[in-house]
């Protein structure tokens, strides 16, 4: 990257609302066809406005071509009916109804590599894009076929090795998973979460990151939080043996959460993506507040290993808060930049 602190988003961002209905996971979509398809470019082009605007160094397309994180990327895989619906309980914490794994699962043919490819078109920056982890990607589905959260967590690391592989022959300078789960099923994620992430990235040679989070601020996750105690461990299960994973960077939330900031220590070494940008909260962070953020972590990283991000996604924010948070985190990380500069 050209500069220290290089700046980026954990991946969403809010969707305008003639695309779809603003601030709601899972909206559908406003428009068909072909006029939806120039709809979502137009919306690509906003998203990444915005972030130009805030001073974001590492760029993405603020998923403004899914409608979800997890869904959107399996819909497009074979071996997935998504007419047959069971409802399963999602990373231990609400249940909803979701599709069925029916026979083996594959990917026809790209997910997103037409996406990547525009928005590589549009700016010169560094671009980030986003994929649901293995492990992640199970807990979303119910499986009727292989039976077993471990064989199929495999199968999809294969599936999305291809997909990033493509992604990264697009332009795609980082390539990040989305692996919320890691901080849930940590017995699972030792065991072959970890190893089923490091299959996923076999062979790129683009940077890769993993986002380890504590979700969007919708109510299952904050009442989620809510029995969490006043020291959020999580982190703690799985740092060692990140830490000594083929990842490079590691995207965490951290600000105005209950995470001990030492726990990034167990990393040491990696990049580390500091969530300094609440997204469980309509209120916008001072660039002071994002910049005190950043002075604790670098207690923990080194400033050469710091990338100041978000929490995690924005979408289900307004428009116009989401927009106040990426000024904050650029403003918040040009003031911790000149410091160290200085
Ligand atoms: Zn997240």
């Amino acid at each position: 990257m050209n500069r220290i602190l290089p700046t980026s988003t954990a991946g969403s961002l809010p969707k305008p609302s003639w695309l779809a209905e603003p601030e709601k996971l899972w909206s559908p979509w406003k428009l068909k066809g072909d006029e939806l398809a120039v709809a979502k470019q137009d919306a690509l082009r906003l998203a990444l406005d915005d972030q130009r605007q805030a001073g974001i160094d590492i760029v993405g397309d603020g998923e403004q071509t899914r409608q979800h994180f997890v869904t959107t990327f399996i819909e497009h895989l074979s071996g997935v009916d998504f007419e047959k619906r069971e409802t399963v309980r999602i990373r231990n914490r609400y249940d909803a109804s979701v599709p069925t794994v029916v026979g083996a699962v594959a990917r026809p043919k790209p997910v997103f590599v037409d996406d990547a490819t525009y928005l590589r078109t549009q700016t010169s920056q560094p671009i980030k894009w986003t994929l649901p982890g293995p492990m992640t990607m199970i807990d979303t589905l119910y499986d009727a076929h292989y039976r077993s959260r471990e064989k199929l967590a495999w199968e999809f690391a294969t599936i999305l090795n291809q997909e990033a592989k493509a992604l990264e022959a697009a332009g795609v300078d980082v390539i990040q998973f989305d692996e919320p789960a890691f901080n849930v099923f940590f017995e699972e994620a030792n065991d072959w979460g970890i190893s089923t992430l490091e299959r996923a990235i076999e062979g790129l040679t683009c940077e890769t990151a993993v986002h380890i989070c504590y979700g969007y601020g919708i109510k299952a996750n904050t009442d989620w939080k809510k029995t969490l105690g006043s020291e959020w461990r999580q982190y703690e299960e799985t740092f060692p043996n990140l830490q000594k994973s083929k990842i490079d960077i590691i995207s965490l939330e951290c600000h105005r959460s209950r995470v001990p900031l030492d726990l990034i220590e167990l990393i040491r070494g990696k990049k580390v993506m500091v969530g300094a940008i609440d997204v469980a909260s309509d209120a916008i962070e001072t660039p002071e507040e994002v910049a005190d953020t950043l002075r604790k972590a670098l207690q923990f990283v080194d400033a050469d290993k710091l990338y100041p991000s978000t929490n995690c996604g924005m979408a289900p924010l307004s428009r116009q808060v989401a927009r106040g948070k990426l000024n904050a985190l650029g403003a918040g990380a040009d003031i911790v930049r000149r410091e160290l500069e200085g």
